[in-house]
């Protein structure tokens, strides 16, 4: 019963159905090359005078500006720098929404009490992308694989796959100085419905570069990540030991982020593949949910054998792995609603205490990570599978508890 007070529905899986496309962009001429660098710095530039604005009408009158009123500063820019108009107002707007969203989750985190950096200054290294947020100032030609950009002109387009709905936003990424990527969220896509399976799973996602299925099942995937974080620590290591804007620095710092590259590949395709996995096997899908998993958790006796460097490692390792699990999430959430599947988001609380076999609640019933031995019955168990079956079993309890409700509310009427 403990376990029932503490669930709720996750947010996860609710509004419209979105996927994204990826693409890569190939420019036909050099000045097409340099416009979409010019592009980038003039949205750069229009960043930190946002965050300037921001900052100095705070200081000189403790006001706070919107982003809507921050929009409405944009058309004086006409008679100012008028170049930063060239690609339309609608990448502008993507801009300024961009520095809203970073001083919001700033707010956000200062409610909660954690202490937050301020949104900061950028600089060119640090600016990768623009964004378009509707479907001014650009427009693509599938049939010609063209992408046109306001103030660009036609810019080459191969996109992985066709396109399905109607594509609303766009995002362009520079991913060095011969790569870009664009980014498309497209809309109104039709459901794609599965027949019924009639099975039903709990997943436990663990930290330790697993994931525990209730089924008794094992998911080992995520290991192969390792040897690339090893690498990644060993890369940033040495880019800061060389010195601020040499060359060797440049050179550091493509190391790092080809490396945070690879293994944000590594994890999107194990994810993509997983997800799809759970979609298509199982009508009920019940999961932690990760908000409430990391309020209740600390990082500090997470990782499996603390050794040398436990402290960076695990900041590193956590930070990896709870981007990993919210991906795996978001991913479950569309494929999910894409074909008529439930995800349910339970609350983890007493999950790996609960006994899956006599429901005996006690903390001496998990003695290590790894192992789980009821003290009242003797059930042994991997403690990752049985805290997967109870999570299974709350999600049930909890479809069970809003079945009921509809029937009484379509009963009534
Ligand atoms: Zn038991």
């Amino acid at each position: 019963m403990k376990l029932l007070q503490h669930t709720r529905i996750s947010r996860l899986g609710i509004g419209p159905i979105l996927t994204y496309l990826f693409g890569i962009i190939a420019w036909s001429s050099m000045k097409q090359a340099l416009a979409l660098n010019y592009l980038l710095k003039n949205q750069c530039e229009l960043y930190n005078a946002a965050l300037q604005e921001r900052i100095g009408l705070y200081k000189w009158n403790k006001q706070p500006l919107s982003f809507f009123d921050q929009c409405k500063t944009l058309t004086h820019l006409k008679e100012v720098r008028p170049e930063v108009l060239n690609n339309g107002v609608t990448v502008c707007r993507g801009t300024l929404q961009r520095l809203d969203r970073s001083f919001k989750s700033f707010y956000k985190r200062c409610q909660k009490g954690q202490t937050p950096g301020f949104p900061r200054f950028k600089s060119l290294n640090r600016w990768k992308s623009v964004e378009y947020k509707d479907i001014t100032g650009w427009k693509l030609k599938e049939a010609e694989s063209r992408i046109r950009l306001l103030g660009i002109g036609d810019v080459k387009v191969k996109l992985t796959r066709p396109i399905k709905g109607t594509p609303k936003t766009i995002t362009l990424k520079k991913i060095n100085e011969k790569k870009w990527y664009i980014s498309i969220v497209c809309t109104n896509i039709e459901k794609n419905t599965l027949p019924r399976t009639g099975n039903e799973i709990g997943i436990d996602l663990g930290v330790i570069n697993q994931v525990a299925l209730s089924n008794g099942q094992l998911v080992e995937g995520q290991r192969f990540l390792r040897k690339s974080e090893d690498k990644l620590a060993l890369h940033q290591q040495s880019l800061e030991r060389k010195k601020r804007g040499s060359n060797r620095r440049g050179k550091s710092r493509e190391l790092v982020s080809g490396t945070h590259r690879k293994i944000s590949n590594q994890r999107r395709d194990f994810n993509h593949k997983l997800s799809r996995e759970l979609v298509n096997n199982f009508d009920l899908i019940v999961h932690e949910d990760l908000n409430i998993k990391n309020m209740s958790k600390s990082s500090k006796g997470t990782i499996e054998n603390p050794g040398k460097q436990v402290k960076q490692k695990s900041g590193l390792n956590k930070s990896i792995t709870d981007a990993a699990w919210n991906q795996l999430l978001q991913f479950m959430a569309y494929k999910a609603k894409d074909a008529d599947r439930t995800l349910i988001g339970v609350n983890p609380r007493y999950t790996s205490q609960i006994c899956s076999h006599c429901k005996h609640v006690s903390k001496e019933n998990r003695k290590t990570q790894e192992k789980f031995l009821c003290r009242q019955c003797g059930y042994l168990e991997n403690a990752d599978k049985n805290a997967a079956r109870n999570i299974l079993e709350a999600g049930r309890a909890l479809q069970g508890e809003k079945d009921l409700s509809i029937s009484i509310c379509g009963g009534s009427k």
